[in-house]
């Protein structure tokens, strides 16, 4: 445990500013990997980067026809950042493999490239390399649910699919001293109306959330009543039927499919947290992840969340996990992946 800390502090003081800035594509991002590149070869791994500068760490099974079994996440991150986001995952994720050892078969540790923009580096990995039959992720929660739950430890059941769509409202510019109020015809009315209605739809949908973050007022002076008014819809659900009811109930007729929902695989993870004797909790993801890349690929993959305390906070340097939690996620994964390489 004490090099899992150690290792999370090096990768953190990392370009050194207020929390992490090792935003993807700099040159704090490929000494990161770099670094976590130095670790894996000091264990023994045998080390592949590919062209799009993803690394894969290797112990080599005994059998290494059979279908790799993988772990690991990021190590780029938003600016300012936490500490645990996507670094924990490939620190932890290598102390579990070397604490497994050799296996029937290949054990992998990954850092897949630029994560936090958009998955770049999984989804060019799926498309132009090699892919592991199973891949398992531990990663902060990056929210409240275990906290409020009092518990260290959530299995992830499945990966938020998000759909982005802009909506127009159209009204009249009137002068905004002369216009009576009874005969306006104000697009940013309109448009507070549905910010209200995105609130309330979301709400009403188990697991669902919805945020208008960006808006765009015409012609955007003081004195003049808005013309026309644009805004953007994120909306994400753990499915697609879900995903569909927020689709039709807030009329997003041109949406946009980022990602779609996929399920993830809990049912060792889900025994091995059981076998401890820890309360299991199940909860989707409402934020993406490689992990949803690789299952979407046809991996079977699974993610183990560490509780995020400070109320969940994600992407800030208030990001906080315990000590004790961490441990009992390295243990969980190490005990996963033991299984998963050497099947009965
Ligand atoms: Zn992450």
């Amino acid at each position: 445990m004490a090099t899992v800390t150690r290792r999370l502090d090096d990768v953190f003081h990392i370009g050194n500013g207020v929390g992490a800035n090792r935003v993807g594509g700099t040159p704090e991002e490929d000494a990161a990997c770099e670094l976590a590149s130095s670790w894996m070869e000091e264990a023994g791994l045998e080390v592949e980067v590919d062209e799009r500068g993803n690394v894969v760490g290797r112990l080599t099974g005994t059998r290494p026809e059979l279908p790799e079994v993988w772990t690991g996440s990021h190590l780029d991150s938003v600016p300012e950042g936490g500490r645990y986001d996507g670094a924990l995952g490939v620190v932890a994720g290598l102390e579990a493999v070397v604490a497994v050892g050799r296996s029937e078969r290949t054990l992998g540790v990954a850092v897949f490239r630029d994560e936090e923009t958009g998955c770049h580096g999984s989804r060019w990995r799926v498309r132009h390399g090699s892919l592991p039959g199973s891949y398992v992720e531990l990663h902060v929660e990056q929210g409240p649910k275990l906290e409020r739950a009092g518990v260290p430890l959530g299995v992830v059941t499945s990966i938020a699919g998000i759909v982005r769509c802009t909506r127009d409202f159209d009204g009249r510019a009137d002068h905004a001293g002369t216009a009576p109020m009874d005969g306006r015809r104000d697009a940013l009315v309109q448009a507070a109306e549905y910010v209200l209605r995105v609130r309330d739809v979301a709400a009403g949908i188990e697991g669902a959330v919805a945020t208008v973050g960006q808006l765009e007022v015409r012609p955007g002076a003081a004195n003049v009543v808005p013309e026309r008014v644009r805004l953007t819809v994120d909306a994400r659900a753990p499915d697609q039927e879900r995903l569909d009811q927020l689709v039709a109930e807030l009329e997003l007729g041109d949406a946009h499919y980022v990602i779609p929902p996929v399920k993830l695989s809990p049912a060792v993870l889900r025994e091995e947290v059981e076998r401890r004797g820890l309360p299991v909790v199940e909860l989707p993801s409402g934020a993406g992840h490689d992990a949803g890349v690789l299952a979407a690929a046809g991996v079977e993959s699974s993610m183990l969340f560490v509780r995020s305390l400070n109320g969940g906070a994600s992407h800030s340097p208030e990001e906080h996990s315990t000590d004790e939690d961490i441990e009992l996620a390295v243990e969980v994964l190490t005990a996963t992946l033991r299984r998963l390489a050497n099947p009965k």
